[in-house]
């Protein structure tokens, strides 16, 4: 099978046959996708001149009535999509549910979002500056939406929700969307793409899609363009330079890899609830989409004296994880995306093993080594986390975690910062003062900081886990960049302008606005 391009309006098929897109429990190849020689300059066009003027003649509330229709063809067809994650992610049906539920459950939400902006296509934010001495001259903040196209890159590791995470916030804001999915997992992107096209339920030019390496397509961006990019720090960094980029002042988010840590409070021992429910946590980050979360685990900073029970209580758990085809329902960790990412994986394990120790893991699981992409669940253990960089700078992309001892809370918040930006941290703790000095000191190197205490107990969605209505993102190597957040999702889209003007004025505008808090 051949994957083709939604692009000006037709399916479309690139010129090469293109790379190869893998089983990766197998081997065997299951598709092809290329995008050389379609005219992605004119599906630019397309997208930005048809879908963004169809899109903008609609209020909020009839982009969320179009978010929901998608959903609903999304959820029929959602059996199909599973197979389509096992055979092309070599996903487990936990896993593919995280990416395809994950999905649908984004538009849902978005879509109740466009409903609560009601018939509006702008939004006034609250509140108002007086400017002049007499009341008759004020300012006021409106936002409305950019004349262009936001072209979406995503990473491999999710294919549905990272497509439509995207998507669902563009929509609403009112602006048409050139989504690229990575080429390794591109059929599920693909076939999801097709089921809506032929539903019919979205005007022409407004979901666009690019199967292949979409060369060209930063090339044609305008200054009323966006980019949003998830993928790696390496190519996050080509995009951020790209000249086009640099000259053309269209907007960029980046969310790029990091090296997020979890830490097991001061006040917490063997035997505390939260001291099982963070070895859960931890036996989650080594299992699910085998490891393949950018927000996962990967330092574990526990309190020195409880350094040991807490290893081999992870060890105790992992070891017990079946690795393999997730064909077999038993399997709770599958393989990794292809053979590249799992050399990539070894060869970050043995990075980091010249400065921590193999706990467990760090290879492929014997019986598996061969044609698949398997990587056993590895924990390993730092003793001087202040005296390495290794374990505080290689994200391995895949079923493995460093466990390091810390001393205090505030020896904590200094380790974990070593991460240099991340996407999410976790706190396992039930000490006021932990919280509060985690929130307020280690807020500015985190887009997210989820604390689990015994009065959440397991009622948390996890460290991994993006909501929707929560921003997404994180400082420094993380890439700066923020997504989601219910309405604050919409910036990128949406230009703020100050306007100036009588109180008459602004009688007008707010006739056709929303007043919000984007
Ligand atoms: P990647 O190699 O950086 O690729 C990401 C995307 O960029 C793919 O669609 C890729 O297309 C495209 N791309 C590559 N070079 C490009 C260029 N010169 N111009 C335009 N697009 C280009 O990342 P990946 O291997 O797919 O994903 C794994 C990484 O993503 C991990 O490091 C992970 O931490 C990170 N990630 C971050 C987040 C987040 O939200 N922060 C989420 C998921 C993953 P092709 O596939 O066609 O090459």
């Amino acid at each position: 099978m051949k994957l083709e391009s939604l692009i000006s309006g037709k399916w479309t098929a690139g010129a090469a046959d293109g790379r190869s897109l893998v089983n990766p429990a197998t081997g065997e190849t299951v598709a092809h996708a290329d995008a050389s020689g379609l005219d992605l300059s004119g599906a630019m066009a397309f997208a930005r001149d048809k879908g963004g003027a169809a899109l903008r003649t609609m209020s909020f509330a009839e982009r969320g009535a179009l978010l929901k229709a998608v959903a609903d063809v999304l959820t029929e067809n959602r059996a199909k999509y599973e197979d389509i994650a096992r055979i092309n992610s070599g996903n487990t049906k936990v896993d593919a549910s995280i990416d395809i539920d994950g999905g649908i459950g984004t538009l849902k939400y978005y879509s109740r979002l466009g409903k609560s902006l009601g018939e509006a296509t702008t939004v006034l934010e609250a509140g108002q500056d007086q400017l002049a001495k007499e009341p008759v001259f004020f300012s006021r903040h409106l936002w409305t939406s950019r004349p262009g196209v936001a072209l979406q890159i995503n990473a491999f590791n999710f294919p549905s929700w990272g497509m439509w995470e995207k998507i669902a916030a563009a929509t609403i804001a009112g602006v048409p969307s050139m989504a690229k999915p990575a080429t390794a997992t591109a059929w599920l992107s693909h076939e999801m793409m097709r089921d809506v096209d032929a539903a019919n339920v979205v005007p022409a030019g407004v979901f666009n899609l690019v199967c292949g390496n979409g060369e060209g397509l930063l090339d044609a961006l305008g200054p009323m363009d966006s980019v949003a990019f998830t993928g790696s720090a390496d190519t996050g960094l080509t995009i951020r330079s790209h000249p086009v980029v640099l000259r053309s002042g269209a907007r960029v988010t980046i969310e790029a890899d990091s090296v997020n840590a979890t830490i097991l409070g001061p006040d917490v021992a063997p035997g505390d609830a939260l001291f099982d429910l963070a070895v859960r946590e931890v036996g989650k980050a080594l299992s699910v989409k085998a490891g393949q979360l950018c927000t996962n685990i990967r330092r574990i900073l526990v309190p020195k004296n409880h350094l040991d029970a807490f290893t081999e209580a992870v060890v105790a758990t992992v070891s017990r994880f079946p690795v393999g085809d997730p064909v077999d329902e038993a399997v709770r960790v599958g393989p990794l995306v292809n053979k590249r990412q799992q050399q990539d994986a070894l060869d970050g394990i043995a990075r980091l093993g010249r400065e921590a120790r193999v706990l467990t893991g760090g290879a492929a699981p014997a019986e598996l080594d061969g044609a698949g992409a398997f990587v056993a669940p590895t924990l390993l253990a730092c003793s001087d986390p202040h005296n390495a960089e290794l374990v505080h700078a290689v994200e391995v992309f895949g079923p493995c975690a460093t466990v390091m001892p810390y001393d205090g809370i505030a020896d904590a918040m200094k380790i974990a910062a070593m991460g240099g930006g991340s996407l999410a941290m976790s706190l396992f703790s039930n000490d006021a003062d932990a919280r509060l000095q985690t929130a307020g000191t280690l807020g500015p190197w985190h887009g997210r900081i989820l604390m689990v205490d015994e009065e959440t107990g397991r009622n948390h969605t996890g460290h991994s886990i993006v909501m929707p209505q929560c921003v997404h993102g994180g400082p420094g190597r993380a890439g700066g960049g923020e997504e989601l957040g219910g309405l604050r999702g919409l910036r990128l889209h949406m230009q703020r302008s100050a306007i100036q003007g009588s109180p008459s004025a602004f009688a007008g505008l707010a006739e056709r606005a929303a007043e919000a808090a984007l």
